[in-house]
């Protein structure tokens, strides 16, 4: 096969009626029978290297399309490529480098019973804990001002400001004068605005912090017109602690709740192998080059050729965007401009392990964030939540933004201090040392090629090609937006077939 153009072979295949070659080489006759070169159902069955339908990506997007196929019409001979040595794609749960499983990519469910993947996992009774209690504290205020102490989330601690209110801000007071507060200036920053007001970083009430920050930039990347609604209620809640609202206690079963975030206790990964049941998987094969005519499309992969009557591409947006993957012919210019109009955010997710807990903000160890509102990374979680046997701590650190690009500049035994280091502060213990530490660099992960991300029409990447090409998961950012899109294009193509 050295010797002929790939891309020849594939066009030249195709205008023959699909002439495949296997993986050994050997020419495959699809044969229809119809007599009309359009490949079927019933040539599907006879032959190995041809389906009714391949997906291309075992990720929560392609495992949703396969097991819908398969679930809607048990006839279709589905197959999913995949290009890793494993499934799931950015869900990695590593088994072997520490003491229990823990996820290199996604983690939580986010939403737990209100996950589009939550009938998953209640048939196939997971354990899913929810994180019920989370912490914050301003660390760099002084240790007199409660702000400095861990709290919860919403309790009435995160309100205060750790120095005490600055008098300037008094006639703002939504129950008092009730002035409005100055308007942001043009291209003003969070903190520039703040400090204009008269509100240090080390005197902004960590709730506040917290809500323009959560999933974003630090103050100094975050738009100044964000901060006068929540910082109204920090300054009524200040002078009028008794119109401050009751901290929530959150219950995993409330649908008000609908935001928290759960666990599968021992892997993330049971998921996707539980939804992917006896749906076969060809591992190690990469999608190289992509033929297609209304007849069918073939693939040529790392393993040899395949033809498939119609294909759901379930790769991410920054494959795409990459060219990774060639198209013959090629794709529509729309297509292009939603791939190329994509954007990985900066993300940074470092795991470390401790020999024992080290870090116990409640007393116990059933704490699930740790939000310490003054280092990087800000963010800690606890990633051994409910494994009563086991003896030691692991710790999620978490950054995004600019932060996130920050850390992920330094080399990779700095990352794991950096977290190390917010983990004694965190635990007020200079001399801990961590056991184990594990992270994937996903911005420079093949078959990724970055965390997940958003920009970028939806409608045109999902949009199908020559009435044989589908488009599920590309720019969906959660492991249940990118399961649902696989559900959503299964659904499309069994109605077009
Ligand atoms: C660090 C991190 C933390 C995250 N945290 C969360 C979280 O807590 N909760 C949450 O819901 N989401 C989270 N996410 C996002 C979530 O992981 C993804 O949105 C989701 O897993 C994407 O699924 P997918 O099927 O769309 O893509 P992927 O999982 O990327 O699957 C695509 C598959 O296509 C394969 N592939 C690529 N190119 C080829 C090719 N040429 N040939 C064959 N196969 C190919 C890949 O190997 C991969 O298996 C996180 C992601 C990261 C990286």
């Amino acid at each position: 096969m050295e010797n002929i153009s790939r891309r020849g072979l594939l066009m030249g295949g195709l205008a023959a009626a699909a002439g495949l070659v296997d993986a050994a080489g050997q020419p495959i006759s699809p044969g229809n029978g119809h007599g009309n070169g359009t490949p079927s159902l019933k040539h599907a069955k006879g032959d190995k290297n041809a389906w009714d339908v391949i997906v291309v990506g075992a990720g929560a997007a392609g495992i949703g399309a396969a097991r819908r196929l398969t679930d809607q019409n048990p006839d279709l001979r589905v197959v999913i490529v995949e290009a890793r040595d494993r499934i799931g794609g950015r869900m990695h749960t590593d088994r072997t480098s520490m003491g229990i499983p823990v996820e290199r990519g996604c983690e939580l469910v986010h939403g737990g019973p209100y996950a589009s993947t939550y009938p998953w996992i209640e048939q196939a009774g997971f354990d899913m804990r929810m994180f019920q209690s989370n912490y914050i504290r301003q660390a760099d205020a002084p240790t007199s001002s409660p702000s400095s102490q861990w709290h919860q989330w919403d309790s009435p601690t995160s309100w205060l400001f750790p120095l005490g209110l600055p008098d300037a801000l008094i006639p703002y007071d939504p129950a008092g004068q009730n002035l409005p507060l100055p308007a942001a200036l043009p291209g003003e920053m969070a903190d520039a605005y703040l400090l204009r007001l008269g509100v240090t970083a080390a005197n902004t009430p960590t709730g506040l912090n917290y809500e323009l920050t959560d999933d974003s930039e630090p103050l100094y990347d975050t738009a100044a017109a964000r901060v006068a609604a929540p910082l109204r209620d920090c300054i009524r809640y200040t002078l009028h602690p008794e119109q401050a609202p009751e901290p929530e206690i959150l219950d995993p079963n409330d649908s008000r709740y609908d935001d928290g975030d759960y666990k599968i206790i021992g892997g993330y990964d049971q998921l996707l192998r539980f939804i992917a049941g006896d749906v076969p998987v060809m591992l190690r094969t990469v999608v190289q080059e992509v033929g297609y005519t209304a007849n069918g499309v073939e693939l040529l992969t790392s393993k040899g050729t395949m033809f498939g009557r119609r294909v759901v591409f379930a790769v991410p947006a920054g494959v795409m965007q990459r060219r990774d993957i060639a198209f013959s012919p090629g794709l529509p210019a729309a297509k292009w401009a939603a791939f190329d109009a994509f954007e990985y955010h900066d993300i940074f997710k470092c795991v470390l392990e401790f020999k024992e807990k080290v870090f116990t903000p409640n007393g116990t160890d059933n704490w699930g964030y740790a939000e310490s509102m003054d280092h990087f990374p800000t963010t800690l979680w606890n990633a051994s939540i409910a494994y009563p046997g086991y003896k030691g701590q692991a710790i999620v650190g978490w950054e995004t933004g600019a932060a996130a690009r920050e850390l992920h500049a330094l080399p990779l035994e700095q990352k794991y201090q950096a977290v190390l280091e917010v983990v004694r502060k965190s635990a007020g213990d200079p001399g801990l040392q961590y056991h184990k530490a594990v992270m994937t660099d996903w911005a420079n992960e093949p078959y990724s090629w970055g965390p997940y991300g958003s920009g970028g029409s939806s409608r045109d990447m999902a949009a199908t090609v020559g009435g044989v090409l589908y488009w599920a998961g590309m720019r969906t950012s959660t492991v249940s937006a990118s399961y649902s899109s696989g559900v959503a294009q299964a659904d499309q193509l069994l109605l077009a077939l």
